[in-house]
């Protein structure tokens, strides 16, 4: 196998274990206090301020990050444990999600003494969001087409322009937005580009919802019209934006969040089908518990590198296909073997939980491949990365 995509067989300590009991054992008990209902995709969609804070309370935001930002100076791996078993629980942790998983990171890397000093503790305590500010009209998979610009200004920024599809800015206080600060270079479309930090609440931005077709709202488009940024909000240098939003990228795309999406339809797949004698569905239930287990084992090496220090780009591409391609399977499968007739807008309302979840894997699906970077983009980069080095 090519170098760059072999990963680290990690074995769980028994600490490590340990967090997981802690974890299991607050959910159960704030699902016995019906503060939440599993649901699928909960990551992107499911907010609760409350769950956020308690979180935060428990220390289990801002894990990795120095205790002096309000980090608690965990490993990776007991990161990983403890979003593992929140996402298998479909718990409604969308509030802090992208604060807790790239603003931070990225904070930590490129920002200066005072955001960190400013940001990084009320993320840790859940109580500050981040939306993602990368995809525009134009500017997708190809992201270097990126035009909302930002120009300059005694003491500051003025920012134009719009974003799109933005998950969650209507609950976020903050996006980080890539922009440009010189013109397009046709000969390096990459130049140019730098990240602002920009306050949602601010004068000269507009927050559009996009629905879904059953009415749910977590997309939006967000318009920017003559915002002032002070200086201060420059994250990293002038000019760096692209090189600072891939590594960006890096963070998003190998968690338990690319193949942990559709866990709380499996679990209840499989509590409908447990007594079944059917061999054809022990087979598909069992490939999916192979694949489960596979990623699991692939998702858990990502983090063990990034622990060591090392950006695994071209295994986090890999393992974002793979994972992707995984959650979509859940719901199809579930579909053909339950209910093939069940469309998603006809059980949202549905009475059973099985359907119920059923219908949000059915929704949310195409998203799958498409969010944090398109499957064929992701092939290009494992392609490009294999081929190179
Ligand atoms: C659920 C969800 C949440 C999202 N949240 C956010 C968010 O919070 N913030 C944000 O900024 N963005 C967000 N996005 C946007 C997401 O990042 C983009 O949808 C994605 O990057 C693809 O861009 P696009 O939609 O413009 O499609 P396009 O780039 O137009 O791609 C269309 C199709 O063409 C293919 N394609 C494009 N270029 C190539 C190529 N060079 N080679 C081969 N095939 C190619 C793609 O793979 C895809 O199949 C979200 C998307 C989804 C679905």
């Amino acid at each position: 196998m090519h170098k760059l995509l072999e990963l680290p067989v990690v074995k769980l300590s028994e600490e490590t274990e340990k967090l997981r009991e802690e974890v299991r054992k607050f959910i159960s008990e704030e699902l016995n206090a019906d503060s939440f209902e599993p649901k699928c995709d909960s990551w992107l969609g499911e907010l609760s301020q409350e769950f956020s804070r308690k979180l935060g309370e428990r220390g289990w935001i801002g894990m990795t990050w120095p205790k002096k930002y309000g980090g608690h100076e965990r490993t990776a791996i007991e990161r990983f444990v403890v979003t593992e078993e929140l996402l298998a629980a479909g718990a409604p942790v969308a509030g802090h999600w992208i604060a807790d998983r790239q603003t931070g990171p990225l904070l930590l890397r490129y920002g200066t003494e005072e955001q960190r000093q400013f940001f990084l503790p009320k993320i840790a305590k859940g109580e500050c969001y981040f939306a993602i500010g990368l995809s525009e009209p134009n500017a997708g998979s190809d992201l270097a087409g990126v035009l909302t610009s930002a120009t300059k200004v005694e003491q500051g920024w003025i920012l134009n322009g719009s974003k799109l599809w933005s998950s969650g800015a209507h609950h976020a206080h903050y996006m980080i937005v890539l922009c440009r600060t010189s013109p397009q270079n046709p000969e390096n479309r990459h130049q140019g580009m730098s990240q602002l930090l920009v306050d949602l609440s601010a004068n000269g931005v507009t927050i559009r919802p996009i629905r879904l077709m059953n009415g749910e709202h977590h997309f939006n488009e967000v318009i920017f019209e003559d915002v002032f940024i002070s200086d201060d909000m420059l994250v990293g240098e002038v000019g760096n934006g692209w090189k600072q939003g891939m590594a960006e990228l890096a963070y998003e795309r190998s968690g338990p969040e690319r193949f942990l999406s559709t866990f709380p339809l499996l679990v209840e797949l499989v509590d409908i089908l447990q007594d079944h004698t059917d061999k054809r569905i022990h087979i598909e239930i069992g490939q999916l518990a192979a694949r489960l287990r596979t990623l699991r084992h692939m998702s858990l090496g990502v983090a063990s590198l990034l622990q060591r220090g090392v950006t695994p780009d071209i295994a986090a591409a890999l393992v974002k296909d793979l994972g992707t391609q995984f959650e979509r399977d859940v719901a199809e499968i579930a579909r053909l073997l339950v209910s093939p007739r069940l469309t998603a807008p006809s059980a949202v309302h549905a009475p059973t939980k099985y359907e119920k979840r059923l219908a949000e894997a059915l929704l949310h699906a195409p998203g799958f491949t498409l969010r944090g970077g398109t499957t064929e983009i992701l092939r290009g980069i494992v392609a490009k990365g294999v081929a190179a080095r």
